[in-house]
């Protein structure tokens, strides 16, 4: 008894430090999200150094050994034998994160936040001008830290599984070359069919005129209708539409309006707020430790894309909100239901990921994948790049980069060293699928539903079996328990043959 008592005794002087430094880290957010949006031109020089002030503060405050005393103590003892427990979930994630922590050392997590933080800004410029020879030491000099960075924080057998473990807690490389490779053959498969029918979706409506205050008014309309509470959260326009979570009761996204692209705003808007959906339905309760906390990148991802695609690209959802879009737009007055439909789903390989659709996007995701795990092999090296990059463009999609700025220099993520992101996209999709399979053998069709206009089952279903569950398990045990079966691409590949199978009548 007296050993439960002080094990709890320990546990709330830890769960205190951590969820302070989760204070100190969402002002850092807010700050962050006030970078992204509105701060005027001239205060970014103080935002840039009250940001390094602040990362001082966190690191210190992740790396303080009384952390590590605290975790001696509770580890073992009867506060955490039940492992899917609150406390036994929380010293779990948090001797994870403070294992990492304390493996890098100063002068290297130091070099890393510089390299990174200049790697993107030369990127931004770089890119523009289509200049792969003044990029590349920026990029070697990041490729550099983050290989010493696996190294520091440790792996079983592949290099690459160290950067893994940041998004996508408990993945493997080797995993993913069989789900990718599987996917990749079916994809191709099906993108042959797609492309050899007949039918043309007529994409040309999506590029008229769409003014701006009416897209303002469907982005939150739609959001709200979907299930994102306006009231906890915002809407505001950026150049690059993210989501981020302040704490409860203030999770906010954005989203890019363009007057001729229909597109841009709707879908991200709806993107973004399946990520807003996930953090409004975290567990307010234990906000500032994991179990509090999404549990993974490709988690996150799977609510994004399920209402991004697998809701608001659905014939149901359109039954449902063209008759209340159509009035808003002259532009739609001679559009029917069926050409916009296949509009939205249009199929054709592109030379940009983030234009990419449903089947052609995880074969962009797939190249970023082989390529970075063959950089972390030490099997490639970044002179050979853009070669190796073009290749798998032309293997894989038929398509050649006609330069550097919409082929290898396309996306900011290694300029700011983060490898080992990407395949969160393609397992977002997966989950996504599987997840939404799950949804319908338990609630019924869910496309009927969607035609009413009823979302809140579905979101009502993702809050139980994924929101609400936080950290409290690792991402597989989380889909498998969620859905029956462990993370596998079949649900993903019926659901686009089927969906592309009828849009394209093959
Ligand atoms: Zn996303």
């Amino acid at each position: 008894m007296r050993e439960i008592v002080e094990a709890e005794r320990v546990y709330e002087a830890l769960k205190a430090f951590q969820v302070d430094t989760a204070y100190y880290h969402s002002l850092g957010a807010l700050a962050g999200w006030d970078q992204r949006t509105y701060i005027p031109h001239k205060g970014h020089a103080h935002r840039a150094r009250q940001f390094a002030a602040l990362a001082r503060l966190l690191h210190a405050r992740r790396t303080d050994p009384r952390i590590g005393e605290w975790l001696d103590a509770l580890e073992g003892s009867d506060l955490v034998a039940d492992p899917e427990s609150p406390e036994a979930a929380n010293v779990r994630e948090w001797r994870r994160e403070y294992e990492r922590a304390v493996r890098v050392p100063h002068d290297l997590a130091v070099a890393l936040a510089q390299a990174q933080s200049e790697g993107e800004s030369a990127w931004e410029s770089l890119r523009e001008a289509d200049d792969w020879i003044g990029f590349k030491p920026y990029l070697k000099r990041v490729l550099d830290l983050q290989r010493r960075y696996a190294e520091a924080v440790g792996y079983e057998t592949e290099p690459y599984d160290a950067l893994l473990e940041d998004y996508e807690p408990g993945e493997r490389a080797t995993r993913l070359q069989t789900m990718f490779a599987e996917l990749g053959r079916a994809t191709r498969e099906l993108l042959d069919r797609i492309l050899s029918s007949p039918i043309q979706p007529p994409v040309e409506v999506l590029h008229r005129d769409y003014p701006l205050e009416a897209q303002r008014q469907v982005a939150h309309e739609v959001t709200g209708l979907l299930g994102y509470d306006l009231e906890g959260g915002r809407i505001d326009p950026t150049a690059h539409p993210f989501e981020l979570s302040v704490g409860p009761g203030d999770v906010r996204i954005t989203t890019r309006y363009q007057p001729r692209y229909f597109n841009a705003s709707f879908f991200g808007s709806v993107h973004e707020a399946g990520h807003a959906m996930y953090e409004q339905g975290l567990p307010a309760e234990h906000w500032g430790t994991p179990m509090g906390q999404a549990v993974s990148m490709g988690v996150h991802e799977s609510q994004s894309r399920m209402w991004e695609n697998l809701v608001g690209r659905s014939r149901g959802f359109w039954l449902f909100y063209f008759p209340k879009l159509q009035p808003r737009f002259a532009a739609l007055a001679d559009v029917n239901l069926e050409d916009f439909h296949r509009a939205v789903n249009a199929v054709g390989p592109s030379l940009i990921r983030v234009e990419a659709d449903e089947v052609t996007y995880n074969l962009h995701i797939q190249i970023r994948f082989e390529l970075e795990l063959a950089l972390f092999r030490g099997e490639l090296e970044v002179d050979d790049l853009p070669e190796a990059w073009n290749a798998k463009y032309r293997a894989y999609l038929g398509i050649t980069p006609p330069n550097y700025k919409d082929g290898v220099m396309q996306d900011v993520h290694w300029s700011s060293g983060m490898f080992g992101y990407f395949p969160s996209y393609t397992l977002g999709n997966v989950y996504a699928a599987q997840l939404f399979d799950a949804a319908g053998r338990d609630l019924g069709d869910l496309e009927e539903a969607f035609a009413r206009g009823a979302f809140a089952p579905l979101l009502e279903w993702l809050r139980e079996r994924v929101h609400r569950n936080g950290r409290r398990f690792l991402p597989r045990r989380l889909i498998e328990r969620a859905t029956g079966a462990k993370p596998n691409v079949k649900s993903l590949t019926r659901y686009l043959a089927a969906r592309f199978g009828k849009l394209y009548n093959i």
